[in-house]
């Protein structure tokens, strides 16, 4: 934890110290090719943050592609490594839930990952990027029979079943195809997960997977299904987590049950989930992914040598850490105000800095109170550093872009500023609040950018109004 300097601004959190230069971009934050040109303009993946606004507006979603594609290759090599080490291997999917096109998906298979989707248009996405079916991974505890009908239909490589009713459901549709639908069943460990702490308990009070209890009668009818084949459990406890501690604790757990099931027949696999931190702030601190794939897969190893069972395939599903923190987000500043702000003994001032975005490209803040971090993208500024709140154009007061943040406090109307660490889970939770058209996501590399998901237009909001476009008929959902 960052030490909370004498000079602290009193409005501002501990964990946020006032910075000796309000233009630096913190490792781990910042895309690796992230810097300064000479003018001070922030340049990414070779590419001058004016240049982008200039060409594609604003707001505007930049991926550092190269950035995407070491860190994809870099998960994969972590684990393969982790678990040769143990006389094992390792499977890697890429959670498409975090951010998904058709080239974020080739992305991915060039770099040796598999994909794993949650919904008809991510499975269709992967689908006609060309993923090859047996390599993508399908979760979701509603699954439709429409989806689950497309997926086996394709001949999708897994299933991971979520209730006694899907599994019947499975059975009966790859029963009809003439399939042998491979199956993974996930359980709820007791352990959940969130950055630096984990919780178990005996049994959690959330939607997802079977508990470890009944998780064995499932395991039993896929097996006594001719249609379905059962391949391994799977256990997801969390999302931004920084140790292996709760991963550990969760492992300890499913392996046990694991072991009981060997009882009934193979069980080539075992998936650990997702959910490696990444540093939003400069407060985050996550370790290398080579650092969690050997802690991981250490203790899962000693937990197999301790029950005396060889070790399964493992299988990881990483998406925040493999495309987070590649992307930032450029916007332009429309108004700044400062604010007074009473604290016990006077007033302190906070400058409110509004950005033609907001919680339609990145509902985090506002949904989860994420914390993120912002920089001047145009110029580095001149003044001393100001506490700002980066706030977006929506007609809420929660409508936050950047809660916490010092910037020059010459930031003006007309500056760039981007705020990092956006690749995951904003273009993916993107909406139309307010009727605001959904940015384009721009892919940067050696200096050329091009449009990987175009942003929308007026024109196709407008499209959707059937009081403007009368003969609109319903295509398929
Ligand atoms: C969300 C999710 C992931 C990915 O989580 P990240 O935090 O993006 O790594 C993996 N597996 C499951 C089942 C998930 O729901």
């Amino acid at each position: 934890m960052v030490s909370v300097p004498d000079t602290a601004h009193p409005l501002a959190p501990a964990w946020l110290a006032t910075p000796g230069d309000a233009n630096d971009l913190a490792d781990l934050v910042w895309p690796a090719s992230a810097h300064r040109a000479g003018d001070g303009a922030l340049v990414v993946g070779g590419a001058r943050a004016t240049d982008l606004a200039e060409r594609f507006g604003t707001p505007v979603l930049v991926l550092d592609e190269q950035d995407v594609r070491d860190r994809a290759a870099r998960t994969r090599a972590a684990f393969d490594a982790a678990t040769a080490r143990h006389g094992g291997s390792a499977r890697v999917y890429y959670a498409g839930k975090a951010f998904l096109t058709s080239e974020v998906a080739r992305w991915m298979l060039d770099a040796g990952l598999n994909v794993d989707v949650c919904s008809r248009g991510e499975l269709e996405t992967a689908l006609a990027a060309g993923v090859p079916a047996e390599r993508i991974g399908f979760h979701g505890n509603n699954k439709s029979a429409g989806e689950l009908e497309r997926a086996i239909g394709a001949g999708i490589g897994t299933i991971i079943v979520d209730s006694d009713i899907e599994i019947e459901r499975i059975g009966a549709i790859a029963e009809r195809l003439g399939a042998c639908q491979r199956v993974l069943v996930r359980v709820r460990s007791g352990v959940h997960a969130d950055t630096h702490e984990f919780l178990a308990t005996a049994h959690e009070d959330q939607k997802f997977g079977f508990s470890l209890d009944e998780a064995e009668r499932a395991v039993a009818r896929i097996r006594a299904l001719a249609s379905t084949s059962f391949v391994g459990l799977h256990c997801h406890i969390g999302s931004q987590i920084f140790g292996v501690d709760g991963f550990r604790e969760s492992a300890a757990r499913v392996l046990a049950l694991h072991e009981r099931l060997l009882a009934g027949g193979d069980v080539p696999l075992l998936n650990l989930g997702g959910g490696f931190g990444i540093a939003y702030t400069r407060a985050d601190d996550p370790a290398p992914i080579e650092d969690l794939a050997d802690g991981i897969v250490d203790a899962v190893a000693s937990e197999c040598a301790a029950r005396g069972i060889a070790m399964p395939t493992l299988a990881f599903e990483p998406g925040r850490s493999v495309i987070g923190p590649a992307g930032l987000t450029v916007y332009t500043v429309g108004t700044t105000k400062p604010v007074a702000v009473e604290i016990p003994d006077g007033s302190a001032q906070r400058l409110y800095v509004a950005v033609d975005g907001g919680m339609s490209d990145n509902v985090r803040p506002a949904l989860y109170g994420a914390q993120y971090s912002a920089r001047l993208a145009s110029r580095a500024g001149d003044g001393a550093p100001a506490l700002v709140r980066v706030v977006g154009m929506h007609c809420e007061s929660g409508d936050v872009v950047v809660d916490h943040e010092f910037l020059p406090d010459d930031v003006a109307p007309g500056d760039l500023v981007a705020v990092a660490s956006t690749g995951a889970y904003s273009a993916a939770m993107s909406s139309n609040y307010n009727h605001v058209p959904r940015p384009p996501v721009v892919a940067v590399r050696g200096g050329e950018a091009r449009v990987i998901l175009r942003g929308e237009t007026i024109d196709d909001l407008l499209a959707r109004d059937t009081g403007l476009h009368p003969a609109h008929t319903e295509g398929e959902r």
